[in-house]
């Protein structure tokens, strides 16, 4: 039996995938069973920071492996506890909690924020505020606070108490407030899943102001936009934001799965023993991984990230077969006059990985994608939206 065929067999349904089983692969090239090469734009959503078989990244991996792979939180560790040093100096929260995945670190993210407002509020304050067309994770509760009605048939009832407004009209937010008791307010500041919209610079401002008058955690959900993707290290630092809690995962630890939840000095002691909890939460392997990736986004990275940006933004607006173009940093998306699936499918033809958002063509190469690699592929896609 084929791979195809013994993962229809065996394997859930969950994944529409395409007829490709990749190998091997280097940087931001990946090769699949016939040794065809693709270009590699979507890092598997996120994740592969520095590409795939990145050798800094190996070597962090490989050393630890042969430490210790695992002891539970019931020990210290070193990795893990310089991790969560790094990402605080780095971003001037105060704490960090380790979990697995981007749900997970949501999940953890609304529990802080629940606690703090039920202790300051009161117990009717409990209700998180998240966007229209928002994605927060599979998992019930993040699946509540995920604004699109779509991805909740058939799994009623999911976790009470979220509310959903739409983006960028902070009078809609103030209105829910007159009649609800709001415990946190969760948002994207480049909504991925939902499309690749970037909030607007002047709904943020308000939103910010709005939540340090009324005491309402702000939660930046960072798990698609954090780790360099936009050009800065989180994406919050765009905009001048001063999230209270912070989740990220995808790409933080470059491909091995770890979630984070950063706690400014509000919540910093929120949780205490036995609050919460993970059992590979901080895993020294995962850690390991994450400071090797971590320590190589500095402002040179960064700054690379905005110039190929701006290169993708410039190769792309006005051309033949493409509407618009939408994102920030290194993530990208471009809304094309063919439906997105085939201008995909073409791309991959051609030898070029992308993935989709909504009706748009969603690009998220690796952070060091060399420029000569990104232009071949910028042509590949150009020539698919119009053929
Ligand atoms: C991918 C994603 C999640 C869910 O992350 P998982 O690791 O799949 O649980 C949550 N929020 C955003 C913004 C995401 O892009």
């Amino acid at each position: 039996m084929s791979i195809t065929d013994i993962d229809q067999k065996y394997v859930a349904g969950t994944y529409k995938r395409f007829p490709v089983e990749i190998i091997s692969g280097k940087g931001s090239v990946v090769k699949d069973t016939n040794g065809k090469e693709y270009i590699d734009l979507g890092s598997g959503i996120a994740v592969t920071s520095f590409g795939i078989a990145d050798e800094q990244w190996q070597e962090a991996v490989k050393d630890q492996i042969e430490k210790v792979q695992h002891t539970s939180n019931l020990y210290y560790t070193e990795p893990c506890v310089k991790l969560a040093q790094m990402l605080c100096e780095r971003t001037g929260m105060k704490k960090v909690f380790f979990s697995n995945s981007g749900a997970e670190a949501n999940e953890c993210a609304i529990k802080v924020a629940r606690k703090y407002s039920a202790e300051k509020k009161g117990p009717d304050c409990f209700t998180i505020v998240t966007l229209r067309n928002s994605f927060h994770g599979r998992t019930l509760t993040t699946l509540a606070a995920t604004g699109q009605d779509h991805f909740h048939e058939l799994f009623q009832p999911l976790t009470p108490g979220f509310e959903h407004v739409d983006a960028n009209d902070i009078e809609q937010l103030k209105k829910l407030a007159e009649t609800t008791q709001i415990a946190g307010i969760m948002i994207e500041c480049v909504q991925g899943e939902g499309g690749v919209n970037t909030l607007e610079k002047e709904y943020l401002e308000a939103l910010s102001q709005f939540v340090k008058e009324n005491d309402i955690p702000l939660i930046i959900d960072e798990v698609q936009t954090g780790n360099g993707r936009t050009g800065e290290l989180y994406a919050y630092m765009n905009f001048a934001l001063e999230p209270d809690i912070v989740s990220t995962a995808k790409g933080l630890a470059g491909g091995l799965p770890m979630g984070a939840t950063l706690m400014n000095e509000k919540m910093q002691d929120i949780l205490g023993a036995g609050d919460h909890g993970s059992t590979f939460g901080g895993n020294p392997v995962c850690a390991a991984a994450a400071i090797s990736i971590i320590s190589r986004i500095d402002r040179e990275l960064l700054d690379q990230v905005k110039a190929k940006s701006a290169f993708i933004f410039q190769s792309f607006e006005g051309a033949p077969g493409i509407e618009s173009v939408s994102g920030l940093g290194l993530m990208i998306g471009i809304k094309t006059e063919k439906p997105a699936g085939e201008v995909v499918a073409a791309c991959m033809e051609k030898g070029v990985l992308c993935l989709t958002a909504k009706d748009k063509v969603r690009l998220l190469p690796a952070l060091n994608i060399p420029m000569v690699v990104l232009e071949k592929a910028v042509e590949v896609i150009k020539e698919a939206a119009v053929s």
